[in-house]
């Protein structure tokens, strides 16, 4: 098995299936053959926060736990958690009147509150802490008489949340081809807020254009592409540069994933695959090629990380070399509900999520100090 070490540590762990090993072939390329392993990558904070609450509840309350949508944008993930005892619904009218039910980390809407409450649900937010960051911008600016220009996909659970707090006051703006057709009622009282897992580059483009028509267009008062997403692009655009071929791990509704893939061929890759499993590298992809550049979406364990390299390992691309544009060590509390183990009793990982390997952080979580680090959000 390749070594790799990033910090990452998930207990989400399924099985190799041996058959799928040394399926590809490690045909002869001119030239040698590495891997550039792009760091950050994978779980971030709010995912690994989201994750551990529907594992806790599980612990804590017993099975069946509802989750509303997917905890997180993985089919791994999901299919684990299930195997575990969690239900996934779309909507809180499927959960049975007085059950319990998680939020996932993209948010919700008002509306959807008041639906738990109507049905009386037991309710557990994993809204990450910086999706609900924006959520509050967007009541802010609608109570001081803003409209809201919110850059974001159609139909992401994650826009819908947020244009669900100010729904008066928001236009959703998909693309920068869409800002040509925007229609607004005041055109010099305008803010835009954006979806937190979008193309930054892509992101500010469309701002740029929605300037371009209306100059007086005010900033968010902090970045709402998250630190995950940023860094994640980051990474990918210094490794696309030296790759031949860039593999994305990571599901098709994840948006970050799907943006990474996008930001490998802009800086540069020659062609660039999402992939949720190793068993769909395809033997033609590594054709000619020298150098793959491996990432990961922010809702991705490492085991299927780890995965790929094996596949890449079997077809002669065993040399792996990080390649660190930023170290993270941001981690969130989890919910309220889930701060003490099914005894009563305070439990560690309310502090911040699952114990890393990294030995300052393990530290970190032993120590009364945590809270008032930098690199712990407490977010209640
Ligand atoms: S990708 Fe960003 S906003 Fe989404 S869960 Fe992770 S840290 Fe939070």
């Amino acid at each position: 098995m390749t070594s790799i070490s990033n910090g990452s540590v998930s207990d989400l762990e399924i099985p190799r299936i041996p058959a799928l090993r040394n399926r590809l072939e490690n045909r002869p390329v001119a030239g040698g053959k590495r891997v550039l392993l792009a760091a950050p990558r994978g779980y971030c904070a709010g995912v690994d926060r989201a994750v551990i609450a529907v594992e806790k509840a599980l612990e804590n309350f017993g099975a069946p736990v509802y989750v509303r949508k997917q905890i997180v944008h993985n089919i791994h993930v999901v299919s684990t958690l299930e195997q575990k005892g969690a239900i996934f619904v779309d909507d809180v009218g499927e959960v049975p009147v007085g059950a319990r039910v998680v939020f996932s980390a993209h948010g919700v809407s008002p509306a959807v509150v008041r639906g738990a409450a109507d049905r009386q649900l037991q309710t557990i937010d994993a809204t990450c802490p910086l999706v609900t960051k924006v959520h509050r911008e967007a009541m802010r600016f609608a109570r001081d008489d803003f409209e809201i220009l919110l850059i974001g996909h159609a139909g992401h659970e994650e826009v819908e949340g947020t244009m669900g707090h100010a729904p008066e006051r928001t236009t959703l703006v998909n693309s920068p081809a869409d800002v040509a057709n925007i229609v607004v009622k005041n055109p010099d009282n305008l803010v835009w807020l954006s979806q937190t897992t979008l193309s930054v580059d892509e992101t500010m483009e469309t701002v740029r254009l929605l300037r371009e028509r209306f100059p007086t267009l005010q900033n968010p008062p902090s970045d709402d592409i998250c630190y995950a997403t940023q860094n994640r692009q980051v990474a990918i655009k210094k490794v696309a540069q030296d790759a031949d071929l860039v593999i994305v791990v990571g599901s098709a509704n994840s948006s970050n994933t799907v943006r990474l893939v996008d930001v490998a061929l802009e800086y540069g890759a020659a062609a660039a695959y999402r992939v949720d499993y190793a068993s769909e590298i395809r033997q033609e992809w590594l054709d000619g090629v020298n150098t793959v550049g491996v990432t990961s979406g922010a809702s991705v364990p490492e085991v299927l990380v780890q995965q790929v390299l094996d596949d890449l390992a079997d077809a002669g691309y065993g040399d792996v070399s990080q390649v660190v544009t930023a170290e993270e060590d941001l981690m969130f509390s989890l919910p309220k509900e889930l701060r003490k183990d099914a005894a009563g009793n305070p439990d560690e990982r309310a502090l911040g999520g699952r114990i890393r390997q990294l030995d300052w952080q393990k530290t970190a979580i032993a120590s009364d100090n945590v809270i008032a680090s930098d690199s712990v959000i407490i977010d209640d």
